[in-house]
């Protein structure tokens, strides 16, 4: 598939729905002639969730979903449980669902509903499937019965999420996804877009849920695959990403919850991210900070960065391929870039003399790593420097980062960044919003200390 566009998954399609009896061949191509690598088709009830098994048994990159929607939830007795069993062990079947509860509508009674959705968690745990979760305005009980089914142990996703923050957060706590439609991109949807906006991306999928909920641009119309891509990009400005940056997250996302496609798991030197290239030289740290990811997964906005070995100048250079296709080069990684001192000039001095700038991600501690003031060596090299501050105190500082070098390390820290800005003309302090950190005080240790600060979110940190 080479559309130009990148690979995006539609995670939520009814493929099998009449409104494509027209012309379902051709809605499909125009999905794969934009970009939409793998499409989920997802079951109501029995009859459906086997019209789209047979759906995804024609199209290799069609995977399907099967399940008893609320609004049918007096389908479901032990011979229906027996039919979805079946229908589960079909190698395209990939998920369960969709299964919820639907307080909007009511199309069947509530008690029924939660027997319905209790019945299919603990099939889809039976057989160790995902599960895709219908929630309208039963945002409360959808949760309790997820926390009371141990539905963690499966995990899966929250289609066309429309609860708040606090819920969001309960459902990320129990290690699901949330999905988004097309009315993120609606101008009056901007509380879903803050909700967006304060979760983490590797935690997002996109969805069409076509032939419904077509995006601003189609509003109205019949909604596609195809156009899973104008949420997408809604996504990716709220984000401050790119297209193709949400595209590699959300694809990988839904890669590992439904296990299909391929997740590309070689390691990364160098990685883009925007405009940006972030280079990834070494995985050692002189800290050892309780917010950092790296100690649960090494992955950053879609890119695998566990090293295999600490690359040479040369490697690094090859990486990075011709500077002037990025609009910077960054040291960063998963790893403190300073401890390679050596290599960081070599590569920072080929990357200036084509004309790029470039940027160094540190922990400020290279002073004490290295015996002397590093500074005056980075002079006329380096364009930017981004420090981690971290905290307002040196108490709190060693609690969060747990560095080698103990208490002294925060007023190193603090005279790395006053120093820093004699010979590197941008100079800003960061602090990650870890729980119970002072931010206002911080900020002010920054201001005093006379440089920019900027708050990295949590769920960013990496
Ligand atoms: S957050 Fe940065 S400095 Fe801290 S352990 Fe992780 S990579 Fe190292």
């Amino acid at each position: 598939m080479n559309s130009g566009f990148p690979p995006l998954v539609d995670s939520h399609a009814h493929l099998d729905s009449s409104q494509y009896d027209g012309d379902r061949a051709e809605t499909i191509t125009r999905a794969r002639d934009n970009g939409i690598s793998h499409i989920l088709t997802i079951g109501c009830d029995l009859e459906s969730s086997a019209k789209n098994i047979a759906i995804a048994e024609e199209y290799e990159q069609i995977y399907a979903a099967v399940g008893v929607h609320p609004h049918d939830a007096t389908e479901i007795n032990a011979a229906a449980l027996d039919k979805l069993r079946l229908m589960l062990s079909h190698p395209k079947v990939v998920a369960l669902g969709e299964i919820g509860l639907d307080y909007f509508r009511d199309r069947s009674p509530r008690d029924i509903q939660r027997n319905a959705f209790r019945e299919q968690i603990r099939l889809a745990k039976e057989l160790k499937k995902p599960l895709i979760i219908h929630d309208r305005d039963a945002h409360d009980e959808v949760v309790q019965i997820l926390e009371e089914e141990d539905a963690a142990a499966v995990g899966g996703v929250l289609h066309c999420f429309s609860g708040d923050l606090a819920m969001a957060q309960k459902c990320l706590a129990l290690g699901f996804y949330l999905s988004f439609p097309g009315p993120i991109t609606y101008p009056k949807n901007a509380l879903t877009r803050n909700i967006v906006k304060a979760i983490p991306l590797d935690r997002i999928l996109v969805e069409t849920d076509c032939p419904y909920l077509a995006p601003q641009k189609y509003r109205g119309k019949r909604n596609e695959p195809a156009y899973v891509r104008y949420t997408a990009e809604k996504l990716a400005e709220i984000k401050g990403l790119s297209l193709e940056d949400v595209a590699r997250i959300t694809s990988r996302n839904c890669f590992d919850l439904f296990t299909i496609g391929t997740v590309d798991q070689s390691s990364k030197i160098a990685y883009k991210i925007r405009n940006s290239l972030y280079l990834n030289i070494t995985n050692r740290c002189t800290n050892s900070c309780i917010f950092c990811a790296k100690f649960s997964d090494f992955v950053v906005k879609g890119h695998a960065l566990k090293l295999t070995h600490e690359p040479s100048v040369e490697e690094v250079k090859q990486a990075i391929g011709d500077p002037t296709r990025y609009a910077e080069i960054v040291f960063c990684g998963y790893g403190e870039p300073l401890l390679r001192l050596d290599l960081v000039k070599s590569v920072a001095r080929w990357i200036k003399e084509q004309q790029i700038p470039v940027r160094v991600n540190t922990d400020g501690l290279a002073n004490l790593v290295h015996g002397r003031n590093i500074l005056p060596e980075l002079a006329g090299l380096i364009d930017s420097i981004s420090i981690s501050l971290n905290a307002s105190s040196a108490e709190e500082y060693q609690s969060l980062c747990r560095s080698a070098y103990g208490k002294k390390s925060y007023q190193a820290v603090k005279d790395f960044i006053q120093q820093a800005g004699q010979y590197i003309p941008e100079v800003r302090a960061t602090a990650v919003t870890y729980p119970g950190v002072d931010m206002a005080r911080a900020e002010q240790v920054a201001q005093d200390l006379g440089v920019s600060f900027r708050a990295r979110e949590y769920h960013e940190v990496g």
